[in-house]
Order: structure tokens, then sequence, then C-alpha cells
């Protein structure tokens, strides 16, 4: 058969939507823009907006469609960021116009770049007075980020995600750089794309949103990533509808995979359940059954943990947060990942490896929850990932054995000795420099040399008890140690503070 000519094969091509990408620092406005967008043009279907844990959607821009990813606009989350540029047609970088540039916007420049796709810079907050779009251009041109304005040809629209301005023009801009870039798409061809999100639903099973980049897909096809595989059980769209099939930039929900796979990894439609199962790269995961024992070797400190989380994009960025905490003196070992409740098996494994769980957008059964109150377990959960974040290192703090610092307070010549029982003596004597007080440690020194050590149980002065006394004055102090005073002793009188460094 002859070669298809380059119109013939633009001729079976259909064009798709464009797949965008929001980035910029924390409180650029990201989230805001994207939630104008959402409640300004999605059409609402009969079953609602957009649940939980999509990761991706569709809107509406005057009958033309545009795919959002909906990356978590958090700092944290800077390796979702960068998957999320690599899977999307367009970067929109969102730069705050009374703030300007930051260093995550320069993070996020680098990963437009690396990505190698087109950039719409969003001047955000123009309704603000302080409002400075000119300075925002100048300043992106010294990243070297020309914007029209400014001699280049990058687009920039300046807008409110607060009162909606300028907000339609940036989705038209969406939609001219889409077409601009002739972005097309083969129905024919099976589907292959890209996870954006992916959980364990309690009664669907693992459950994944899919982004299609090309290709399309139906219910009953075999699919597979790296790390899990099956025949599709239910194919939705992103507002939970049932469809018969995901086209090319079609953010889908997908049930039937044998386990939850890993975001960011490549989806494909597969000829067969074992074509399939010859591409299932089963991961080398190290199972640590219950009862193992993993106990922190002495010396060395070791902060064991169990992790579950939410979705698979929640434990990936709590381990790239993790990854930065200081290691040189409490070391992380992480036991084990997974996406769901606390459960009992979790404490279980935790009371056997001195481990402490710790916990993401997540709630512990209350089975779990009681025996981990009898056993000790901390069980930590939290729904701020830099809370985790701190929690985690006040954990890896607490195993930081503290420093003593000793504190000499003063010294007393002993003159008498009233009366010595087993490991008591009542002594008298005069303070020869600084001052005694209650409570303090005590050296007992002759000529010079400790002989032993103990505590000051009371200090009296005259028959009365007191809590300090200063240097040239007598009393009857109460010891109580391990040596034997003597008349003509010295007894040297410090406290101990404990400071603790942190990691
Ligand atoms: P993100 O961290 O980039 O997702 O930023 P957010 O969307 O959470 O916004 C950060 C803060 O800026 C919030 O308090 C918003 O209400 C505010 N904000 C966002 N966009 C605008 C805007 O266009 N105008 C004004 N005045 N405030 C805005």
């Amino acid at each position: 058969m002859a070669k298809k000519s380059k119109q013939q094969k633009k001729d079976i091509l259909q064009p798709r939507p464009p797949v965008v990408v929001v980035l910029g620092h924390v409180d650029s406005g990201k989230t805001s823009i994207l939630d104008y967008i959402r409640k300004t043009h999605v059409v609402e279907k009969e079953s609602g907006g957009i649940t939980q844990h999509i990761g991706a959607y569709q809107v509406d821009c005057q009958g033309k469609s545009i795919t959002f990813i909906d990356t978590p606009g958090h700092e944290a989350f800077s390796a979702m960021r960068s998957r999320g540029a690599r899977v999307a047609d367009i970067a929109i970088l969102v730069v705050d116009a009374c703030e300007g540039i930051k260093p995550q916007t320069k993070e996020a420049i680098s990963h437009i770049k690396k990505a190698g796709i087109p950039m719409i810079i969003a001047i955000n907050k123009i309704d603000r007075p302080e409002a400075q779009s000119e300075k925002v251009k100048g300043a992106l041109l010294k990243e070297e980020v020309a914007v029209e304005s400014m001699g280049g040809d990058i687009p920039c629209v300046e807008v409110s995600a607060k009162t909606g301005q300028g907000i339609n023009e940036l989705l038209e801009m969406m939609i001219l750089i889409g077409e601009m870039n002739e972005l097309h798409g083969d129905d024919k061809k099976p589907a292959e794309g890209v996870v954006v999100e992916s959980y364990l639903d309690p009664k669907r099973g693992p459950t994944a949103t899919v982004l299609i980049r090309d290709g399309s897909t139906v219910a009953g096809d075999v699919v597979g990533t790296a790390s899990a595989y099956g025949k599709i059980k239910t194919l939705e769209n992103f507002q939970s509808k049932k469809i018969d099939k995901a086209l090319p930039s079609c953010p889908v929900i997908v049930t039937g995979f044998n386990e939850v796979p890993e975001v960011g990894e490549k989806f494909y439609k597969r000829e067969s359940l074992e074509e399939a199962l010859s591409y299932f790269q089963k991961k080398e995961r190290k199972k640590i059954g219950e009862g193992e024992v993993l106990k922190i070797e002495p010396g060395k400190k070791v902060l064991n943990l169990i992790i579950k989380a939410d979705v698979r994009g929640s434990i990936q960025a709590i381990q790239e947060i993790l990854k930065v905490l200081p290691m040189d003196e409490v070391i992380l070992r992480t036991l084990k990942t997974e996406v769901g409740e606390i459960n009992e098996s979790d404490v279980k494994l935790a009371m056997a490896s001195n481990a402490s769980i710790i916990g993401f957008r997540i709630k512990a059964t209350p089975n779990a929850v009681s025996l981990a109150e009898r056993s000790g377990v901390k069980v930590l959960i939290y729904d701020i990932i830099y809370e985790l974040a701190q929690g985690v290192r006040s954990l890896m703090n607490n195993l930081i054995k503290p420093e003593i610092v000793r504190h000499d307070l003063g010294r007393m010549e002993v003159l008498a000795i009233f009366r010595t029982e087993k490991n008591r003596q009542i002594v008298g004597g005069r303070v020869i420099s600084g001052e005694v007080k209650r409570g303090t440690k005590i050296e007992v020194m002759r000529n010079e040399e400790i002989v032993g050590k103990g505590k000051l149980i009371q200090l009296q002065q005259n028959k009365r008890e007191i809590d300090r006394i200063s240097q040239n004055q007598e009393c009857g102090i109460l010891f109580e140690g391990d040596a034997k005073i003597q008349e003509g002793d010295a007894l040297e009188f410090y406290e101990e503070e404990k400071t603790k460094h942190t990691v």
C-alpha cells in the first residue's frame, strides 16, 4: 500500500483541545484563577460539579474546550508541577502584579523552558492599586522572558481573579495558541496518556484520572502503566459521568486496575492482558511483614515512618518534602507508603518496628486509634503538607539526645558533721564562694579530688529552712548521695541544664 501523503495524514487527524497547566509562586493566585474559570466556564452537567481528586478537567470557551491540569498550587508540589509542565501543551505562568518575580517564578520558568512548550504570562491581581504590570514585564525580561509589549513574542494578559477582568482574554489566548500550534490527535489510534491522579476508592478499587494525550479508549479496553494494568471497568468524564469513549486531550476517570497506578506514569491501551502483563514491571516493593522487627540500632538515630495518604500524588509530594529535611543526625526510614486510611495492621507494623504513623488528609479507623493509644504508637494526621513536615521534624528532634551544660553555683567548706545516716548526712559549713541553693547537685571534694556526688535536699540557717544563701554565711544542709562527707571537705554546688539542638 502506498504511503499516505502529508495532507492525507492531516485529514485523518482531528483538532484536540489544548492541555494547559498553571504555574507560579505561592499566593500568586493560581487557585483563584482556576476557581474563577471553573465557576464561570464549566458546563454543569446533571451529575453536578467536579468531584474531588480528579487532577484535571475541561472548560468551555465559546464552544471550544480547554483541558486544565489542576496541579496543587503549593510549592511543596514542585515535583508534580514539573510533571504538569511535561504533560501540557501550554503553560500559564501567573505572576502577582504587586509582588513581582519570586524564586518560584524563576523555577517555573525553567520548568516551562525545559518542557519546551509555549507559555502565556498572566499578570494577576491588577485590581489592586499597588499593581505594577510594567515593572513585572521588565523583571520578566531580565529572566529572558520577553513579552509582546517588550519586543518579544510571549503573550501576556493582565487579569484579576477577583473581578474576572482579563480572564476571557486569557482563555481566548489559550485557544489561539492551541490553534497556532495545530494540536491534533487521532482517535483511531490506541490510547496513550498520563496518570494525573490516582487513589484507592473504597468501593471501586484502584481509580485513576488519566489524561489521554492521543488515540482513544473505551470501557473494556485492556490498559496498563508501569505499575498497574487491567481491563477498564468504568470510564467517566471529570464530572463523574459515564462516557463511551475518551478522546485526545480528555481527562477521564478509569477504574479496573489491579493496583493503584503511580501519578506521572504513562498509560497505554494494550492488545491483551498478556501483553499488558509483559509491560507490567512488578516493582520490588519491599513488604515488611507484620511482626518483623526493625528496631532502631543502638547509637544510630533512625526515625521509622509509615505514611498513609489520600492519593498517590500526596505521597509523592510528602516524599519530596521529607527528602529535604536535614538527615545528618536522624535518618528517616519510610517503612510503608500507602493510599488509604490508617488501619490496625499499620499500627501493628508501627509497634513491631518502633515507627510513627503519619497520615495526610485521611482518618484512622476507630480500632487503629484505640490500638495506637494502648500501645503508645504515635499517629499524627495532617491536612497541610508543611505542618506534616514540621511534625516529622519535631519527631526527629525528639530523637536527638540533649546536651548537658553544667553551671557552677558556689562552694562551701564543711565545718561540722551533725548526723550521718545510710545515704544522708546533715552537715554544717560556710559558703566560701558564690551561693548555695536548695535542690542543686553537689560534688564532694577532698584535697581537690572528687570523692562522691549527691544532692542538696534541705538548706537551713539558724534552724530555719531557706531556699538560698550566699557567700560568707554559715548554714546547715541535708545531703543525700554516695559519699561520706568529712570535716574539712569542700562541697561544690552546681546545676545541670539540658540543651537540645534541633535538626
Ligand atoms: P496560589 O497560592 O497561587 O494558588 O494563590 P491563591 O489563589 O490561593 O491566592 C492567594 C491570595 O491572593 C488569596 O488571598 C486570594 O484571595 C488573593 N488573590 C488571588 N487573585 C487575586 C486577584 O486577582 N486580586 C486580588 N485582590 N486578590 C487576589
